[in-house]
C-alpha cells in the first residue's frame, strides 16, 4: 500500500489499487489523495465508506467488489463524479433511492451476487448509464422507470425471479444486449421489434412459450433460449365456432378501419377524444388479413427457423407469436399460423 499510495501522492497516478489487502476500513490517507480518478477496494472486507471519501472530487471509477457492505454506502449518492460503480458479491439488500438519485453521472453500475429484491424508480435518472448488471439477485420485478434509460446498451439480468419485464424496456433503443437466463418469464412483452441493434438475447432457463410478434426481425447474432417452455408443432384438430365480438370491440374495429382511411370524419374527430386514442394506441393487426382489432384476437403461433433470423446460424425453429382477428382469417386456407389457445377475450 505504502508503494501505490506514494506514487499516487506524488501526482504521478491516478489510479489506486487496495485490492487483496485484508481492509476492514478505507485506510485515512487515501483521503488525502484528491486527485485520485480510480480507486480499486475490491477484495476486502469493507462494511462501510465515510463522508470524507467526498474529498475524491475527481473519483470517476470506484471498485467495491467482494467486500461486506449490506447496503449501497449513502455517501455514494454525493460523489457525481462518479462514472463506473462496482459492487459485486457484497451483501447488499437494497438500494437506497437517494444514493441512486445522485449518481447521474454513471455509466457503468454493476450489482451482482447481491440480495436486492427491487431497483428504486429513481434508477431513472441514471440518464447516462450503459451497462447495468445485476446477475443473480432476488429481483422478483423492475421498474418501468427503466424505459428513461435511454443511453443503455447492456442490461443483465440473470438469475433473479423476474415473472415479467415491463414493455418500457424497448423504449431503450441502443441496447444491443439483453441477458434474462434463469428466471421465471413467461413472456416478452411485446414491441421487441423496437430494439433494431439487439444482437444478443439470452432468455435461457425461462418458462417461455413462445416468442412475440416482431421477434423474427430482430437483427441477432446470438440467441440462447434452451430450457424453456415453447409450444410444439402438434397439429391437431379443433372445434371453430364462430366468435360473437363484444360491442366494445366491434365499434374498436370500425373506428380503427375508418381511422386508416386519413379523410374520414373519424379521423378527423379523434384527436378531440384524447381517452378513445389512448385505448386504440392498444390495438393491433391481423397478421393475415390485416384488419386492427383490439382486445380479441386469436392467439397463433408460426415455427420460424432461426437462420431467418438476423445472423444466426442455427438449425432450430422456434415459435412465435401472431394474433389473427378471427376464425374467418383462420379458416381461409394456405397459411402457416397455428391457434395455440382459445380466443383471448380480456376483461372490459
Ligand atoms: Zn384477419
Amino acid at each position: 500500500m505504502a508503494v501505490s499510495a506514494f506514487r499516487a501522492l506524488c501526482g504521478k497516478s491516478t489510479s489506486l489499487n487496495l485490492s487483496s489487502r485484508k481492509m476492514k476500513e478505507v485506510p485515512e490517507c487515501v483521503y488525502t489523495l484528491t486527485k485520485l480518478s480510480a480507486l480499486l477496494l475490491n477484495n476486502n472486507t469493507i462494511t462501510a465508506l465515510p463522508v470524507q471519501l467526498l474529498a475524491l472530487q475527481h473519483l470517476t471509477e470506484l471498485n467495491l467488489g467482494n467486500n461486506a457492505l449490506t447496503e449501497v454506502p449513502a455517501v455514494l449518492g454525493h460523489v457525481q463524479s462518479l462514472k463506473k460503480l462496482y459492487l459485486f458479491s457484497n451483501h447488499i439488500t437494497a438500494v437506497p433511492p437517494d444514493v441512486i438519485g445522485g449518481l447521474q453521472n454513471l455509466i457503468v453500475l454493476n450489482l451482482n451476487h447481491n440480495h436486492i429484491q427491487r431497483l428504486p424508480p429513481e434508477i431513472k435518472s441514471l440518464r447516462k448509464l450503459q451497462h447495468l448488471s445485476v446477475l443473480d439477485n432476488q429481483l422478483e420485478d423492475v421498474p418501468e422507470d427503466l424505459g428513461h434509460l435511454t443511453e443503455l446498451r447492456e442490461i443483465n439480468l440473470t438469475s433473479n425471479r423476474l415473472t415479467r419485464l415491463p414493455k418500457q424496456l424497448y423504449q431503450c433503443k441502443g441496447l444491443t444486449k439483453i441477458h434474462a437466463a434463469r428466471n421465471r418469464l413467461s413472456s416478452l412483452p411485446e414491441g421487441i421489434g423496437k430494439l433494431k441493434q439487439l444482437a444478443v438475447l439470452d432468455v435461457a432457463g425461462n418458462k417461455l412459450s413462445m416468442f412475440p410478434t416482431e421477434f423474427h426481425l430482430l437483427p441477432l447474432r446470438e440467441l440462447y433460449c434452451e430450457g424453456n417452455s415453447f409450444v410444439r408443432r402438434e397439429p391437431t384438430s379443433s372445434v371453430q365456432k364462430a366468435e360473437v365480438l363484444t360491442l366494445k370491440e366491434l365499434a374498436a374495429r370500425l373506428v380503427l378501419r375508418e381511422d386508416r382511411g386519413g379523410v374520414s370524419l373519424v379521423h378527423r374527430m379523434l384527436p378531440r377524444y384524447p381517452g378513445l386514442r389512448s385505448m386504440l394506441l392498444e390495438a393491433s393487426r391481423c397478421a393475415l388479413c390485416p384488419g386492427p382489432f383490439l382486445t380479441t384476437w386469436l392467439e397463433c403461433v408460426h415455427f420460424v427457423s432461426l437462420r431467418k433470423v438476423g445472423k444466426l446460424r442455427s438449425p432450430l425453429t422456434v415459435p412465435v407469436r401472431a394474433r389473427l382477428c378471427s376464425y374467418a382469417c383462420f379458416n381461409v386456407k394456405g397459411h402457416s399460423y397455428y391457434a395455440v389457445a382459445t380466443r383471448h377475450v380480456e376483461p372490459n
